[in-house]
């Protein structure tokens, strides 16, 4: 057995089940004769963004579902942007759209989400359904948050009237989470970069979600014994020294670092607050591989939606 094993969230497995459903869905679909459909828009040259894209088309093709990637040149107008997505919002054989950020320099992010019919944003980016979300009514939601509520479901961890911290507030993890922790009774805070005393918010958190995009802020003294500890955080660390002082203890993640020349890691120092915690992800294996189980779950869910089934 490896370091913290037993509190290990581990959401690569979580993720496989999700899968396994969906990939019954998906086959009950094509009984039906629906074949749930995903578009992708990938403008630029992001090497990360191809990497996310790539594994998101493998993961349609491995349940059974269809995805078409558009990859346009980084010098892309936003305007040529604006009418592939028209064309995609108007064909009727497309579920899903879903528009790969960051966009290239000069196109707003904004005005090209807008412009996603709202019943085929999987990734739940749109104003209408960021405001049903908020308003705890059926909306397609953000994957990310999407799948750490799944994933605390499944591994039974309470979360009416439990004190719940995140910390980040963007629009794709931080406020959505909170939002979602809300409306399943927790008392929620949210943190950001102007919060004072970060370890006292933190220390109270019996559930706390990290989701900051710092290499592990998130400490020994910012968690309480026994809290349940979401990192949402990906990194690829390749300074030794800094891999010696997170993991110097960890002869698996130092045997990686000797044949990778890089570890990932998290916003949450794992070594030194798993032994304080009652459960915690990994990273990699955590939250990011329920990510795009959350994706494909949207997907199925919208072609679903679209038929009124
Ligand atoms: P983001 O848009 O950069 O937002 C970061 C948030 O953290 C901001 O709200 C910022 O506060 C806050 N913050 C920054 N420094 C802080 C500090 N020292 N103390 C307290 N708060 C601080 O990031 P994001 O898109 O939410 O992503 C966060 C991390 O999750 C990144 O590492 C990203 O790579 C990762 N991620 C992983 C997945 C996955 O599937 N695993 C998915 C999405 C993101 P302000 O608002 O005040 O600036």
């Amino acid at each position: 057995m490896t370091r913290h094993e037993n509190k290990l969230l581990r959401g690569s497995e979580i993720a496989v089940a999700i899968r396994d459903e969906i990939a019954a869905e998906v086959q009950a679909l094509d009984n039906r004769g629906v074949t749930p459909r995903l578009e992708v828009v990938l403008a630029g040259d992001d090497p990360a963004s191809k990497v996310y894209v790539g594994s998101k088309a493998k993961t349609c093709a491995a349940l059974g579902m269809e995805s078409v990637t558009h990859e346009l040149p980084a010098s892309i107008g936003q305007s040529e942007i604006l009418d592939l997505v028209d064309r995609l919002n108007e064909d009727s054989d497309v579920d899903g759209i879903l528009v790969q950020l960051p966009l290239p320099d000069g196109v707003d992010p904004h005005a090209v989400l807008d412009r996603i019919d709202p019943a085929k944003d999987v990734d739940g980016f749109h104003p209408t359904n960021v405001g049903l979300l908020q308003q705890g009514r059926p909306a397609l939601v953000p994957c990310t948050p999407a799948g750490i509520m799944e994933m605390l479901h499944r591994e039974g961890i309470g979360i009416r009237g439990r004190r719940a911290v995140v910390v980040g507030r963007s629009d794709i993890v931080g406020k959505p989470m909170a939002m979602m922790l809300l409306h399943e009774h927790a008392t929620v805070t949210l943190c950001h970069s102007r919060t004072r005393d970060l370890a006292a918010v933190t220390r109270e958190a019996e559930i706390l979600v990290a989701a900051v995009g710092q290499l592990a802020l998130i400490g020994e003294d910012h968690v309480s014994a026994g809290a349940v500890v979401v990192d949402v955080g990906m990194h690829r660390v390749t300074d030794g020294d800094t891999v010696r002082r997170l993991y110097g203890h960890s002869p698996k993640k130092m045997a990686t670092f000797e044949k990778k020349g890089a570890v990932l890691s998290g916003d949450v120092d794992f070594e030194r607050v798993a032994p304080k915690a009652s459960r915690i992800t990994p990273v990699p294996g955590g939250v990011g591989p329920l990510t795009i189980a959350m994706l494909m779950a949207n997907t199925v869910r919208a072609a679903k939606l679209r038929r009124g089934m």
